[in-house]
């Protein structure tokens, strides 16, 4: 079970992947969002490295 951490921002727990859409019918990366406040981390290629991308931000407050 991998944990994704809340959102730094505002401590949300609520974060989603989000899938980024070219014009073809499969995502080419995603990001993580966060639900309530709408910070988002840089996109990848997939949802693991979107998450660890996610999960190592430092929390003082740079993105
Ligand atoms: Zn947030």
């Amino acid at each position: 079970m991998i944990k994704i951490k809340p959102c730094p921002f505002c401590n949300s727990q609520n974060i989603v992947y989000g899938a980024i859409w070219s014009y073809k019918y499969t995502p080419h990366g995603y990001r993580m969002i966060c639900q309530d406040c709408g910070a988002f981390s840089g996109d990848k290629g997939t949802k693991r490295a979107a998450r660890n991308l996610w999960n190592r931000r430092d929390y003082n407050g740079n993105l």
